[in-house]
């Protein structure tokens, strides 16, 4: 077995994913119906998007609703369904303000500029540089790929873009090395989704807290995947009293599963984003914020985040008895809520092809690991079921390596 790339099956579009084989016609909660009749237990859920589950009803009504009504108008106008989902989000959380764009990678360029824009208002234009993490993943624009500095996302597309610069996830240190007159603040996920689940401790984070304090500058988290309720927080920085963030992205389920992407600020940080300073055609318009609204109101309910917590302590209890029993294939179990990370001795492709052969598909990360990120209101039922195919498909693995 090897990695697949079956781009080959979708000749005229371009061939930059590495894609399964399999085709889904519908969704309901955490399944996924094949193409071909399969039915799979669905944890990767969109990539983190649909923490709903597929097929919402309360936001299959809000859509439909909203489609019968109004799409979209230009941001030359008051739009009354944004001001609604801002307001959610800032009482909420930290923040006063919201700019909406359409997906996670523009939320981030919109924090980066708010943050350079913040300093240059502050008469500091010289303060552009921004801090990225090793590990890092924050979308694929030029700004996001530097950001992030992930060299096999960089290559090939001519020169680094400058005012980036990278420091090691957890080594503050290194962040305290890297601060000079140039720095205009650090952006860092309090739980890496993409570079395998590593989290911060709440110690950790209020230490980076002060450190931004300390120097004047920014601290932006990208949320864009461990936001919304998956950590079991409706944000992950909650986990840490007293290291609220001065800018934040957020996106993925933050629309259940309909592109929205959002950039939170506090008033002070976005001093600088004054009329003409950014904007989007889509970005805000009535169709997604309606469903944005409807997917808010589910995912910021108590009972939801209670039950996220309690769902993935039982996932991962089950997945330390799996760790005991197969320590040659589970060697790490990592993440927060349900974000979970699993470390792996073989192979991470060859085992999600495994998982896939079980009707069960999970996703990939960095540093060999393999993500679980199911819908947030999986039933303990659904989640046991996970843990067993999982379970099915380590002891295949094992028999596969004995064969
Ligand atoms: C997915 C993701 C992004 C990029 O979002 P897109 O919608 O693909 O642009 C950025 N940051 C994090 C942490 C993500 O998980």
């Amino acid at each position: 077995m090897s990695a697949e790339n079956y781009a080959s099956t979708m000749p005229h579009v371009m061939a930059v994913y590495g894609r399964s084989p399999l085709a889904f016609e519908r969704g309901e909660g955490v399944r996924l119906y094949s193409t071909d009749g399969e039915v799979y237990l669905d944890c990767v859920a969109g990539i983190a998007t649909n923490g709903l589950g597929h097929a919402n009803p309360v936001l299959i009504e809000a859509l439909t609703r909203q489609a019968h009504k109004l799409w979209h108008v230009s941001n030359i106008y008051k739009i009354p369904e944004q001001e609604a989902l801002a307001k959610r989000l800032t009482d909420a959380s930290f923040a006063d303000v919201v700019f909406f764009a359409n997906s996670g990678a523009e939320a981030v360029e919109c924090a980066l500029k708010t943050a350079r824009k913040y300093h240059s208002a502050n008469g500091s234009p010289e303060r552009y540089e921004i801090i990225g993490f090793e590990g890092a993943f924050h979308g694929r624009t030029y700004a996001t790929i530097n950001a992030a500095g992930n060299e096999s996302y960089i290559e090939g597309f001519g020169p680094r873009l400058p005012g980036y610069v990278q420091a090691k996830f957890g080594d503050w240190d290194d962040v305290r090395f890297k601060i000079g007159p140039n720095t205009a603040g650090v952006i860092i996920e309090p739980v890496q989704g993409e570079g395998g689940a590593r989290s911060l401790s709440p110690a950790q984070m209020l230490e980076l807290r002060e450190i931004c304090t300390q120097a004047g500058i920014l601290l932006i988290y990208d949320e864009i995947q461990c936001g919304m309720g998956r950590s079991g927080k409706l944000y992950a920085y909650e986990w840490a009293p007293g290291a609220e963030p001065d800018i934040m992205t957020i996106a993925k389920a933050l629309g259940g599963g309909f592109p929205i992407g959002a950039c939170l600020a506090t008033q002070e940080a976005a001093r600088g984003m004054l009329v003409g300073a950014h904007g989007s055609t889509f970005g805000g318009n009535p169709l997604a914020m309606a469903v944005g609204i409807a997917a808010f109101d589910e995912l910021a309910k108590p009972a939801l985040l209670d039950h996220v917590n309690k769902v993935g302590n039982a996932m991962r209890q089950q997945l330390e008895r799996l760790k005991e029993q197969y320590s040659d294939i589970v060697l790490d179990i990592r993440g927060k809520g349900l974000l979970i990370g699993i470390k792996l001795g073989p192979n991470n492709r060859d085992f999600m092809v495994m998982a896939r052969d079980h009707k069960l598909l999970i996703a990939g990360g960095g540093d060999n690991c393999i993500r679980m990120l199911p819908p947030l209101n999986i039933t303990l039922e659904e989640a046991e079921e996970a843990v067993q195919r999982l379970e099915m498909a380590c002891k295949a693995m094992r028999n596969a390596a004995q064969a």
